[in-house]
């Protein structure tokens, strides 16, 4: 599938807009329209459902290593400026960015597929000569090389950075094709934070700083004692929230897949210390196959388990769901959700404070004045086991999912094209959003054969009835043909079609938008079928 085409039908149909479009757009913002914000709702929805409000903490869940509890919580965007600093977001939270002196352009680091990346089309190789030239930019030679040339996609590139003395421009002509050529020097790779800054109050002094949060895991981390305070709920413990996150990414791109505001949906699992290791492999197995039971089955979706040198220095295990969306090089997958284990890092952090901004509590040596650079609350976030007394710092598995990464694959996912007769017979491309009909934005339309004999009556009826249970359209306008193409490319799994025959025995026919199957269905029994076609 061209992305172009996916991009487009959004547009038209009205999935997702750019920001701010009537003034040119803002780059990394995007709106959600009529049909887009029901397909986003539909994804939290059934991840809320699926992971809070529908858990059962009677039954020991298949994989689970025993019952467990799951509450929710909605924490703000701004929070203590104290919580970055302690989380490390402060100090780490950075990209790498170098520009082009030449051409203006851009790039960020890209940690995991270790290159400089700007735009899908081409590929940026950074040079530098040799290394004991450090500190001056211009003997070190940074340069970037357009490749945009048709070989090019079909490069492999696994070296970060290639020292020039070891590839002449001829080599890399050779190797690139003849269409590399040097474009420009690069500035020299500089940390660039990527947290939103912004002032709180009316004196608008740096003291005033705040930072609108990068994840929304950190307001789960710093409520763990309330929520415990507050309820009844024991360990092991799942916390939950979905909200807004903000991050000033270098490069934005690839239509919603990297944005400035996005939304997360995110689960700080706190267990005992021995039963971690099964919870993160309970978790990983768990959240892979919500995204299969959801329609990304298949190839293009892979559970990758990070490499020991790719894990951060307190995770003994992280493992991405990732997907192969199609702006994406052949072969290679961008993350949709990270599942972490990461030991007890946070709420040690919160209780103890940072000795050293680059280091954790566990790995750090004391000071020299014996002070944490960045204070942590103080406060006891240890957990007393009431049943056996035991007291201890509670480990976390931490499932971190994109709800516009996950709605963005379902959109990719959904997109085909098929082959189908029109109203007189002849063949014509046929565009039908496959989404699995409990994401879908609209679950059916109701529609009235033709303008008379009652029909739209009884379509109008059956519409106001099911409007009350569901998301359904009526449409009366243009050819039956064209109503069904319109559903069709919309997602809508289920047309209910009022005809003459309902006329006689009060029964419509529900075509199924995948199977173009077509059953006749009695009025009454209507809700409950589509209830139980979309539910299973
Ligand atoms: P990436 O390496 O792609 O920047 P990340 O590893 O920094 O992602 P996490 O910090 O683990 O991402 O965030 C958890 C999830 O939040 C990601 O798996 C992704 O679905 C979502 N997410 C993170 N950054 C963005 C963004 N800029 N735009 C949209 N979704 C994002």
């Amino acid at each position: 599938m061209e992305m172009e085409k996916l991009v487009s039908l959004c547009r038209r149909r009205g999935f997702l807009f750019q920001s701010s479009e009537i003034y040119g757009g803002l780059n990394g913002f995007w709106d959600y329209g009529p049909l887009g914000v029901e397909l986003k709702r539909n994804v939290k929805e059934a991840w809320w459902q699926d992971m809070v409000s529908g858990h059962d903490e009677l039954t020991q869940h298949e994989g689970a290593p025993s019952t467990f509890e799951m509450v929710g919580l909605d924490c703000t965007i701004i929070m203590h400026p104290q919580v970055w600093k302690v989380s490390g977001h402060y100090d780490l939270f950075c990209d790498q960015m170098v520009d082009c002196r030449e051409t203006k352009k851009r790039y960020r680091y890209d940690q995991v597929q270790g290159r400089w990346a700007e735009a899908k089309d081409k590929r940026v190789f950074v040079t530098s000569v040799a290394e004991e030239v450090e500190d001056d930019i211009a003997k070190r030679g940074l340069k970037c090389f357009n490749l945009r040339n048709k070989d090019a996609d079909q490069v492999k590139w696994d070296g970060p950075i290639v020292s020039l003395d070891k590839l002449s421009m001829e080599e890399l002509a050779s190797a690139y094709g003849p269409d590399a050529k040097e474009v420009g020097t690069l500035t020299e790779p500089r940390d660039f934070n990527l947290m939103f800054k912004t002032i709180v109050g009316a004196m608008g002094s740096e003291k005033d700083a705040a930072y609108l949060r990068p994840e929304t895991a950190q307001g789960i981390f710093v409520n763990f004692k309330n929520v415990l305070d507050s309820t009844r709920v024991r360990l092991p413990l799942g916390i939950a929230q979905i909200g807004k996150s903000f991050r000033n990414e270098i490069t934005p791109r690839n239509f919603t897949f990297r944005s400035r505001e996005f939304e997360q949906m995110e689960i700080e699992f706190f267990c005992h210390p021995n039963d971690s290791a099964k919870w993160y492999q309970y978790w990983r197995d768990r959240r892979f196959k919500w995204y299969t039971d959801h329609g990304l089955a298949g190839e293009r979706l892979i559970l990758r388990d990070h490499d020991p040198d790719e894990l951060s220095h307190y995770s003994t295990g992280t493992a991405d769901v990732e997907y192969a969306f199609p702006f994406l090089p052949e072969g290679e997958y961008g993350e949709l959700e990270g599942i972490a284990h990461r030991g007890d890092f946070d709420l040690r952090s919160h209780m103890e404070g940072k000795l050293d901004p680059n280091s954790c509590p566990l790995e750090v040596q004391k000071g020299e004045d014996g002070k944490p650079v960045h204070r942590g609350s103080g406060k006891d976030l240890t957990y007393r086991d009431d049943l056996t007394n035991e007291r201890y710092t509670p480990h976390v598995i931490e499932p971190s999912a994109g709800a516009d990464r996950a709605t963005l694959a379902f959109l990719c996912e959904a997109y085909h094209e098929d082959q189908q007769p029109d109203d007189k017979g002849k063949m014509q491309t046929r565009t039908v959003m496959r989404f699995h009909p409990r994401l879908a934005p609209i679950k059916a339309a109701i529609l009235p054969l033709v303008k008379k004999d009652g029909m739209p009556e009884i379509a109008r009826d059956l519409y106001r009835a099911l409007k009350k249970k569901m998301p359904v359209e009526y449409d009366e306008k243009s050819a039956i043909g064209r109503r069904y193409r319109r559903q069709d490319e919309i997602g809508t799994p289920y047309c209910l079609t009022v005809d003459g025959q309902t006329l006689e025995d009060q029964t419509v026919t529900l075509r199924d938008r995948d199977s173009l199957e077509q059953v006749r269905v009695k009025l009454d029994d209507v809700q409950s079928e589509i209830e139980q076609r979309i539910n299973g």
